[in-house]
């Protein structure tokens, strides 16, 4: 993955972040836009737009309820709470579709995104039916293959970050051939977990106790042998010489493309 450089960065798409990152590339700077969960922010997604659309379907429901006071009969009115929220969400999707449009005409190259792939993959996908270029890039929520499901070819080129995939080490081989006897596949945090696991079984015999405070003493100063191999704390407690990988969604499957080291 090419480094990418920008005059500036904006974090949040609300309404105060997107229309930072707007005028911005109206004033030609580069800029990318860093959101966690929504384009819109609380205002167009939880807050203001969808609060005042169920505000007025209430009233309205209210009003009808004293209709026969000023001569109105009205019969057998009553709520549909679902055909409400889903007309209050397209309303939403009119707003934040208008946003979409605002970043793609003023340029906005980058989209970080923090949050899971429900919405990860609606997101990127109405910005390609919208003509945004703008490329995904997010954490390890978007590391599960439900994202593609959900974005189909508009996914291709989201970036996501994940640790290296460990079933390849030799140290974990055996374990490895274990789970996938048993029939499960061992993906994800699988093996990370296991070393957690081992690191802190060595550590608690190393302190021959399974007392807590020990077993944190011995695991910050030893080292220990687990299916990702030798590792170590440093004393904030993050493993030592720790790497991550960037993947890029291609053809439905995520290709590693660059080591990153902490
Ligand atoms: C129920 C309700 C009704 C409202 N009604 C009105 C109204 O009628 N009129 C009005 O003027 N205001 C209203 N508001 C207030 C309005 O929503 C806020 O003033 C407005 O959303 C603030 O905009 P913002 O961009 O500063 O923050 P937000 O809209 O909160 O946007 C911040 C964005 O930043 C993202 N973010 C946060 N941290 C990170 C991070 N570390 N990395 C990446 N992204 C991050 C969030 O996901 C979010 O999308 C209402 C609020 C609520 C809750």
């Amino acid at each position: 993955m090419a480094d990418k450089e920008c005059d500036a960065l904006v974090i949040g798409a609300g309404p105060g972040g997107y229309v930072c990152a707007i005028r911005l590339g109206q004033l030609k700077q580069r800029t990318i836009l860093v959101e966690k969960a929504w384009i819109g922010g609380t205002c167009l997604q939880v807050g203001c737009i969808p609060s005042k659309a169920l505000i007025s379907a209430a009233k309205f429901y209210e009003k009808l309820q004293h209709a026969s006071e000023f001569g109105v009969q009205v019969q057998g009115a009553s709520i549909d709470f679902k055909k409400m929220v889903a007309w209050e969400r397209s309303i939403v999707e009119k707003f934040t579709g208008g946003v979409r449009q605002l970043l793609k005409a003023n340029n906005v190259e980058v989209l970080f995104y923090g949050g899971y792939h429900t919405e990860g993959g609606l997101i990127v996908r109405q910005m390609r039916e919208q003509g945004l270029k703008a490329r995904m890039v997010a954490g390890d929520a978007l590391f599960i293959p439900e994202f593609w499901s959900i974005t189909g070819n508009a996914g291709e080129g989201t970036l996501a970050s994940f640790s290296p995939d460990p079933r390849n080490n030799k140290e974990a081989a055996a374990v490895v051939k274990k789970f996938r006897d048993q029939g499960y596949e061992p993906e994800g945090y699988t093996l990370y977990s296991y070393a957690a696991v081992q690191a802190w079984a060595q550590a608690a015999a190393t302190a021959k106790s399974t007392d807590a405070k020990k077993v944190a003493a011995a695991l910050k100063s030893g080292t220990f042998s687990t299916v990702l191999g030798k590792i170590s704390f440093d004393k904030k407690g993050d493993i030592k010489g720790e790497t991550y990988m960037m993947y890029e969604w291609t053809k439905g499957a995520l290709k590693p493309i660059k080591k990153i080291s902490s």
